[in-house]
């Protein structure tokens, strides 16, 4: 009785499958690296399947064993590790388990140049297979399998495939069988498989084997032989002599581990000695993966204990504000048996990851410094990750300030290139202080009328449009002994940069002029705001809004209502500038109506600055117009 079922790929993998064979056509060759790299990984599986289970080790030599055949137009890919069962094989290669998926397509553009890039960088895997071939088979046994329980999956890459329950032979592991497709017989050659092979495959850890080449006899016959090869060097590369290792094998092997497709930006590879003792080898992408903000992504770093690889992704051996950085650490104390809870609680991680996150700041700093472009590049993919760091790693707190950029009011454009250690050096003579804003974008930050004295005064304010700010500022109070102030809160205090400040007797005197407007506008108010004063930040607005020193900021407020949390409704203090026009126009009104209508229009107009959604829209536009007729 046949067992063979037909089932339909999902709708992502087909329009990925597409795109992949049109956008990678002049990179085919790396098809072969993506198949390789996953018998890779299921060897390593298996290692560490037969730590916990010995029996699982009948003394085999574990390999990947590469063949061909050119008759039958077929290019074989086989490997002796973890195998899968029948449902580990739907999910693996009938859905895309990535998280991601769905905003990684809807990104893609059409164009194919941009789209190879991103395809790359979202990891191509298994269906990569497709790019060459027309018809992939896999047969597969999951170690400990009987082996009639082996499974076989064929696809045409059309939408479809078959799955079935067959027998395997030889053994778990995986075999993967390539039918070309017409144009790819050139491939069909020892040396380009060799080529191919020790282009981008040389430094995995495992023998990858191929029947050894024919030779000729005295009358240049050819001799087959069925004796194997290694192609590759076979060799855990992070324990290799860093002066044996070249770039290329560097970001060859950065590429299997990280399953990105773009080259690395840096690494760091050092053998530590002393408490621990372990080897790392660390890499910086050049782009941030798609899921940087996905809880369920994968991908981090790979723990070897003496060279057997223990887990992928163990997320406690670097912080969580370094959760682009990819490598591979390899520890000489650990116990094999080491798990996920071991690693909760131990000291030994704990050294280990304090050791890398600095081996990572130092690297990343020593990138600010000497090229500073370059750090650019760092900081616009992965700054708002960073600069979580000021939150989650108190230790290291001065190092990551250091490291942050901000845009920044000393230019004009909307670059994060500022510097702390920059914007203090261009104090003016007198200031103290270091002055930021908080919005929601640049040009909100930028044309803040809580900007107005700063730019009058020509002090620097750094402009601060990432989510995270909001909370970096919380935990970020000083730098250098210098206090971080915003300058949307609480009584604008310039201190020595204040050259203009009235003498007690002229303050008491404007208040007291001022005093009938004041009241005027609080009483059109009528409970919206909890102070009217008069400003003395606003040079060409009406009035701005402002928070107490220890309040939430407005824009902190609103983030949070967006998010679904109930917010007690907050009452800013509203500033006003009396020589502003319209407040002369407040200060003359005899006319209720307009009195009403116009400090509504004042108040709402500052709302609006800040990005604030107006409770009544309508009622709004209804009174600009009959302000303005
Ligand atoms: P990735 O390797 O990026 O996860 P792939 O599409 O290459 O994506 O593979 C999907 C999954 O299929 C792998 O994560 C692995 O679980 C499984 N897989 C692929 N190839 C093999 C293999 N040779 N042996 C065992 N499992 C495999």
């Amino acid at each position: 009785m046949s067992n063979k079922q037909t089932m339909s790929f999902q709708t992502e993998i087909k329009q990925l499958l597409n795109l992949m064979i049109h956008s990678l056509y002049s990179d085919k060759e790396i098809f072969l690296r993506e198949l390789i790299s996953n018998g890779s990984d299921a060897i390593d599986k298996f290692r560490f399947a037969q730590i916990n289970d010995p029996a699982l080790n009948k003394g085999e030599e574990l390999a990947i064993k590469i063949s061909f055949d050119k008759d039958a137009k077929t290019i074989t890919v086989e490997d002796n590790g973890i195998g899968m069962t029948y449902d580990e094989v739907i999910e693996n290669v009938g859905t895309i388990a990535k998280s991601g998926t769905k905003a990684f397509l809807e990104n893609l553009s059409g164009d194919s140049k941009k789209d190879a890039n991103l395809i790359g960088q979202f990891g191509v895997g298994f269906y990569s297979a497709f790019i060459v071939a027309d018809k992939v088979e896999l047969i597969t046994l999951k170690a400990g399998d009987t082996t009639s329980n082996a499974v076989k999956w064929i696809s045409s890459g059309d939408g479809e495939f078959s799955i079935e329950t067959v027998d395997k032979i030889d053994g778990n592991g995986t075999k993967i069988t390539l039918h070309l497709k017409p144009e790819q017989d050139e491939l069909l050659s020892d040396w380009a498989l060799r080529n191919i092979i020790r282009k981008y495959s040389d430094h995995i850890n495992y023998p990858i084997q191929m029947q050894k080449m024919p030779e000729r006899d005295e009358e240049g016959k050819e001799i087959h032989t069925n004796e194997l090869e290694t192609v590759n060097k076979a060799s855990a590369l992070w324990s290799r002599s860093k002066n044996d290792i070249t770039d290329e094998e560097y970001k060859e092997f950065y590429k299997h581990i990280s399953h990105d497709y773009t080259d690395p930006l840096k690494w760091v590879h050092a053998r530590v000695e002393g408490a621990q003792e372990y080897t790392q080898l660390l890499y910086i992408p050049s782009k941030a993966p798609f899921d940087l903000y996905d809880a369920n992504r994968r991908y981090g770093i790979k723990l070897y204990v003496k060279r057997v690889f223990i887990m992928d992704d163990a997320e406690k051996l670097l912080p969580n504000y370094l959760r682009f950085v990819r490598g591979v650490i390899d520890s000489q104390d650990l116990p094999l048996n080491v798990s996920r809870e071991i690693l909760q609680s131990s000291r030994d991680i704990d050294a280990i990851r304090s050791g890398s996150t600095k081996k990572i700041l130092s690297l990343l700093e020593d990138i600010a410094k000497n090229n500073p472009e370059q750090y650019q590049n760092v900081w616009e993919e992965f700054g708002p990750v960073l600069k979580e760091g000021l939150i989650e790693d108190n230790a290291n707190k001065e190092r990551i300030a250091k490291l942050c950029r901000f845009a920044s009011t000393n230019n004009d454009s909307n670059i994060k290139n500022t510097s702390l250690e920059e914007y203090v050096s261009r104090f003016k003579d007198g200031q103290d202080k270091i002055y930021y804003i908080t919005a929601d974008s640049y040009n909100a930050a930028k044309n803040s009328p809580h900007l107005e004295i700063f730019k009058q005064k020509g002090i620097e304010v750094l402009l601060l449009t990432d989510r995270v700010d909001e909370w970096v500022v919380s935990h970020l109070n000083e730098f250098d002994g210098k206090e971080l102030i915003s300058v949307a809160k609480g009584k604008l205090d310039l201190g020595k940069l204040d050259d203009e400040k009235p003498s007690e007797e002229e303050q008491k005197q404007q208040d007291e002029k001022a005093k009938p407007v004041l009241e005027k506008i609080k009483a059109a108010l009528n409970g919206k705001v909890k102070e009217v004063v008069i400003t003395t930040r606003l040079v060409d607005s009406p009035a701005c809004l402002v928070v107490d020193n220890n309040a939430m900021s407005i824009q902190l407020e609103r983030m949070m209502r967006q998010a679904g949390q109930e917010m007690p409704s907050m009452q800013p203090t509203l500033e006003i500038n009396l020589k502003h026009k319209l407040i002369n126009k407040l200060e003359n009104s005899i006319d209720d109506g307009i009195t009403n209508d116009l400090s509504l229009v004042i108040f709402e107009q500052a709302q609006l600055a800040e990005g604030i959604q107006l409770d009544d829209p309508v009622g709004f536009i209804k009174r600009v117009n009959s302000l303005i007729d």
